[in-house]
C-alpha cells in the first residue's frame, strides 16, 4: 500500500488537452477514467460554451442535459488516451540524480569492477586487474580526500598494447560503470598553446562537457588520451618540437593536479565565452599508445643484458619471445621518447595483448552486447532466427585478422555478410532461420535458409536472393 501511494507521488498528472504537466499548470480537476485537465482548459472550455450559449447556438436547457464536461473538445481526449497517463515528475527524477555518484561505501571493490568488466571485455585479464584496483584506490582517494601526511599518490595510467586491443573499449566500460564523465583526447590532435591544433587544457573542457557543464562532476572523471606515443620527443630535429616534448611537458601540470581555467560550453577561450576553474587534482588520466617499435628498444636492452658475460648463452633468447612487451621497463619508454618527468606522472604502467583468433571469436559472440547477440536481436524482431556455424565465425576472424586493427576490423567484416542478409530477409515471411556458414563467409557457398515450421534445411536460397 504504501508502495502505491509512494508510486503516485512519484508521479505527476498531466493535462489530458494541452499536455502540460501539473507542475506548470497548477492543480489540475480529476475526470472520470483517470483523466485531468488543467483549470486554463477548464476556463476555454467554459468561454467557448459562452459564447456558443450567447450565440444561440445552444441553448441553456440541453447544458441542463450536458454537464459542464460535454462542451470540451472531446477528440482531444482520444489522443490523450494513446498518451502515457503520467509522467514522471521532475523532482523526484533530480532527487535521484543528486546522489553522490562516488561515496565511500559506494565504490566497488576491486574484484567486482573486474568482474563487471569481464562481462563486456574478452581477455586482458591482467589489465582489466591492474586497473580495477588502481580506480578503486583513485577514487577511495577521492572520496576520504587523504593529503594528509601520508599522502596517496595519484593513480594515472598508462596502457600499452596494439591497436584494436581494446584499450578505448576497457576506459569507457569503466566510466559507464562507474558513472563517471569521460573525455577522450587524440594526442596527436594536441600542440603547444599558441600553435595551430588544439591546446593541452582542450582535453578538460571536453570533460567538463562530457559532464554537462558540472564542475564538480567533471572534477571525478576520466580523462583517456589515446595515441599517446605520437608526442614522444622528435629525434633529429633541429625546429621546435611543439607537438611531441612540448606537449608533454605542458600535460605535466594536469596530470599532477592544478587548476585549468576552461570556458563554458565551447571549445575555444574567446572573449565571449565565459569561463569557470577545474582543478585537475581528482581527475584521472589514462593514457593508451601502441608504441610501435616498442619491442625493439626492449629487445635491445634485454640482449645487450644477455650478451655480458654468465648469460651470453642466452643472447637470442628475446627474438621470438611473444611476452616481450610486457617486460616494458621505465628506461625502455624513456628510450621510446617519453621524457621522465611525464612517465613519472603516470605510476601505473601495464601492458595489453594483442588479440589472437580465438578472442576474435569469443568477442563476436560472447561479451554483453556483442556483435552477433545485436544481430540476432534485430532479426528477432522480424521473427527470424539468427546462427552462425562455429566455423564460419573462425572464417571472420581470419578475415578480420588479415586486416590488422584487432577486434575493430570484425564489424566490418561482418557486417559485408551481413547487408545483404538484413535487406532480403524481411522481403520474405516465410523465413524462419538463417544459418551464416563457414562458405558463405569464404565465397563458396549461401548461407542456409529454413522455412517456418520447416525441419530440413534447404540449401538453396529461397527466394532470398542471398
Ligand atoms: P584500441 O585498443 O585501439 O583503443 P578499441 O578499444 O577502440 O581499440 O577497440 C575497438 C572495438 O573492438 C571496441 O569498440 C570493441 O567493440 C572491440 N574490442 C576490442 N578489444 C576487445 C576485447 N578485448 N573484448 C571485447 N571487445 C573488444
Amino acid at each position: 500500500m504504501a508502495e502505491q501511494t509512494d508510486d503516485k507521488n512519484n508521479y505527476e498528472h498531466f493535462c489530458s488537452l494541452c499536455r502540460r504537466p501539473e507542475s506548470q499548470t497548477g492543480k489540475m480537476i480529476e475526470l472520470p477514467n483517470d483523466m485531468y485537465i488543467c483549470q486554463d482548459c477548464m476556463q476555454k472550455s467554459f468561454d467557448t460554451m459562452n459564447n456558443q450559449v450567447n450565440n444561440g447556438k445552444i441553448n441553456f436547457s440541453d447544458l441542463f442535459h450536458f454537464p459542464n464536461v460535454s462542451m470540451i473538445d472531446l477528440s482531444g481526449f482520444q489522443n490523450a488516451l494513446n498518451q502515457p497517463k503520467k509522467i514522471k515528475k521532475k523532482a523526484a527524477a533530480q532527487d535521484q540524480e543528486k546522489k553522490p555518484a562516488l561515496d565511500l561505501k559506494n565504490i566497488p571493490a576491486p574484484h567486482r569492477i573486474k568482474a563487471t568488466l569481464d562481462e563486456y571485455v574478452i581477455g586482458q585479464e591482467h589489465a582489466k586487474k591492474v586497473m580495477s584496483v588502481a580506480v578503486y584506490n583513485h577514487y577511495k582517494r577521492v572520496a576520504t580526500d587523504t593529503m594528509d601526511e601520508i599522502e596517496i599518490e595519484k593513480s594515472n595510467m598508462l596502457m600499452i598494447g596494439p591497436t584494436g586491443c581494446g584499450k578505448t573499449y576497457l576506459v569507457k566500460t569503466l566510466a559507464k560503470l562507474l558513472d563517471v564523465p569521460l573525455a577522450i583526447a587524440d594526442a596527436t590532435s594536441l600542440t603547444e598553446a599558441g600553435y595551430i591544433g588544439d591546446d593541452i587544457e582542450s582535453v578538460v573542457s571536453k570533460l567538463l562537457a562530457a559532464a554537462d557543464n558540472d564542475v564538480e562532476k567533471a572534477e571525478h572523471g576520466i580523462i583517456f588520451i589515446d595515441e599517446i606515443d605520437k608526442i614522444a620527443k622528435k629525434r633529429n630535429t633541429n625546429q621546435r618540437d611543439v607537438s611531441g616534448e612540448a606537449v608533454q611537458q605542458g600535460m605535466l601540470k594536469l596530470l599532477e593536479g592544478s587548476e585549468v581555467e576552461v570556458p563554458v560550453g565551447a571549445n575555444s577561450k574567446n572573449a565571449m565565452v565565459p569561463m569557470t576553474t577545474v582543478n585537475t587534482r581528482n581527475i584521472l588520466f589514462i593514457c593508451g599508445g601502441a608504441f610501435p617499435d616498442l619491442e625493439n628498444i626492449i629487445r635491445e636492452r634485454l640482449n645487450k643484458q644477455a650478451s655480458i658475460g654468465f648469460y651470453a648463452d642466452l643472447k637470442d633468447k628475446y627474438d621470438r619471445d611473444p611476452h616481450l612487451l610486457e617486460k616494458v621497463t621505465v628506461e625502455d619508454l624513456r628510450n621510446f621518447g617519453m621524457i621522465p618527468e611525464f612517465i613519472g606522472r603516470l605510476p601505473i604502467i601495464f601492458t595489453m595483448q594483442g588479440l589472437t583468433r580465438d578472442m576474435l571469436v569469443q568477442i563476436l559472440k560472447e561479451p554483453r552486447n556483442a556483435i552477433l547477440k545485436q544481430y540476432q536481436k534485430l532479426l528477432a524482431l522480424d521473427e527470424v532466427k539468427l546462427e552462425f556455424e562455429d566455423e564460419a565465425l573462425y572464417a571472420i576472424a581470419d578475415k578480420a585478422l588479415e586486416k590488422d586493427t584487432g577486434a575493430r576490423a570484425l564489424r566490418a567484416v561482418l557486417e559485408e555478410f551481413m547487408l545483404d542478409i538484413m535487406y532480403e530477409i524481411p522481403k520474405d515471411d516465410s523465413i524462419g532461420e538463417v544459418i551464416i556458414t563457414r562458405d558463405y563467409i569464404t565465397g563458396n557457398g549461401v548461407p542456409r535458409i529454413l522455412l517456418r515450421g520447416q525441419e530440413t534445411p534447404l540449401l538453396e536460397s529461397a527466394g532470398t536472393g542471398v
